[in-house]
């Protein structure tokens, strides 16, 4: 079987990994002409260390990575600590694999080189993807630079402004938040006292909240911020915005806050827009994988783990059924509802970080403390249905 993959980030390679690893031959085809070197952290959550565990990647990934000691939650400008509960060896006993800090051009490029060694030719740098058609027996994609290519099925992993998605369901009308994201990775060695604890830490403020962790084996920091702005609406990773504008959205903040600020050298900014659940993900033999499929906001940093997720569901399923078309209907079938979830959970996640009134504060933040105080489990505990799922478990 002959799978081709529009798409080389995370969510595409690791969906060629799968398919490899199901026995099916892959082609990934990547419009950059080189793998991105995205300048940003990312979260790895258990649910998807299990998939790089059975892939036999894990020891690769936690090796470039940090594993934060416990998550905190505090207040932006006091300092004032809400919770701070174990998570190291917790997540491991709790939900089956580790918490990983990885910085994103570290995660790809782990999973480049395990691409390379198992198929060296799978990855095709510089092929981006312009449409496809299909017939019973196959689909083809044709590529802007007008070769053509067929396979046994094509997965659209090629993010939120997937080409694959657009064909499939026309053009989509995606709804800005009004909130954006600065990010920031800073040598640890720069930050002096004022270094972010080793744990994944996430600041609340009226209108803005921020995230601290560390990475590359404790030696950077890094920092994503969201901020309550409409003045400002671009989707991207290359997106530059000035020090000074950033240090003026999080002012009399914590000195973590704002010496990891003052002393980044580029910060990038985001603009977070939200978009409806999809109707459906996919087209014969043709379907989307990732944020093509369910792009959602970043605050439950479980993005980028749906997509791994996806990739080993829908690479069983195919390899497994008796055609394609009916393993990618299975595939939806098994995915939607748990990818749709998540993608609600971190909308309304929004409105917990950013508490404006004082009632507001005291209300949502006070059970915060109270359980973090008396039953940091429970804490844990609400994390379950996410953290301890393990799309792996029917393979074993
Ligand atoms: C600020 C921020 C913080 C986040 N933090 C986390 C976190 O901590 N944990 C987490 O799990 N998730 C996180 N996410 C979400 C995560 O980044 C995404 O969910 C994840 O990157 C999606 O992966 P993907 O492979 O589906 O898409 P992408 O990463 O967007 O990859 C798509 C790829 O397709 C390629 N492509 C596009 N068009 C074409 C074409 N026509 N032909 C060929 N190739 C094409 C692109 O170049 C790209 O390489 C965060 C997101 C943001 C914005």
């Amino acid at each position: 079987m002959k799978i081709l993959i529009s798409g080389g980030g995370i969510g595409g390679l690791t969906a060629a990994l799968c398919f490899l690893h199901h026995g099916a031959e892959v082609t990934v085809l990547e419009q950059a002409p080189k793998l991105g070197e995205v300048g940003a952290g990312i979260q790895i959550p258990p649910n998807a260390m299990k998939v790089f565990a059975a892939l036999g990647l894990d020891a690769a990934l936690a090796e470039t990575a940090f594993q934060p000691l416990s998550i905190e939650a505090r207040m932006g400008r006091s300092g004032l600590e809400l919770f701070h509960i174990p998570l190291a060896e917790h997540a491991v006993k709790r939900w089956g694999a580790p918490y990983l800090h990885i910085h994103r051009t570290d995660y790809i490029a782990v999973l480049a080189a395990a691409l390379r060694a198992q198929s060296p030719d799978a990855l095709q740098l510089g092929g981006e993807v312009a449409g496809y058609c299909q017939t019973e027996e196959a689909v083809e994609v044709r590529l802007a630079d007008g070769r053509r290519i067929t396979g046994d099925a094509l997965i659209g992993a090629d993010g939120i402004h997937s080409p694959v998605r657009e064909q499939m369901l026309g053009a989509e009308k995606p709804i800005f938040t009004g909130n954006i994201a600065w990010r920031a990775v800073v040598p640890m060695a720069a930050l002096g006292a004022h270094a972010p604890r080793p744990t994944a830490c996430a600041w609340m403020g009226p209108g803005k909240h921020c995230v601290t962790y560390r990475l590359r084996r404790g030696t950077l920091a890094n920092f994503v911020g969201v901020v309550e702005r409409d003045d400002w609406t671009t989707e991207s990773w290359t997106e530059r915005g000035t020090r000074e504008e950033a240090l003026a959205d999080f002012a009399d903040w914590h000195p973590t806050i704002t010496r990891l600020l003052g002393e980044a050298d580029t910060l990038y900014r985001w603009a977070l827009f939200d978009r409806a659940p999809l109707p459906r993900w996919v087209d014969g033999r043709v379907a989307l994988l990732g944020d093509a499929a369910h792009p959602m906001l970043p605050f439950m940093a479980q993005g980028a783990a749906m997509a791994v997720e996806d990739a080993w569901v829908v690479a069983r399923e195919v390899t497994q059924k008796t055609s394609p078309a009916r393993g990618l209907e299975a595939y939806q079938h098994l995915r939607q509802t748990r990818a749709s979830r998540v993608q609600a959970g971190s909308r309304a996640n929004a409105k917990t970080f950013h508490k404006r009134t004082r009632l507001g504060q005291l209300a949502t933040y006070g059970p915060m403390w109270l359980a973090g105080k008396f039953a940091p489990m429970a804490v844990h505990k609400r994390q379950n249905p996410i953290y301890g799922h393990d799309v792996t478990r029917l393979d074993k």
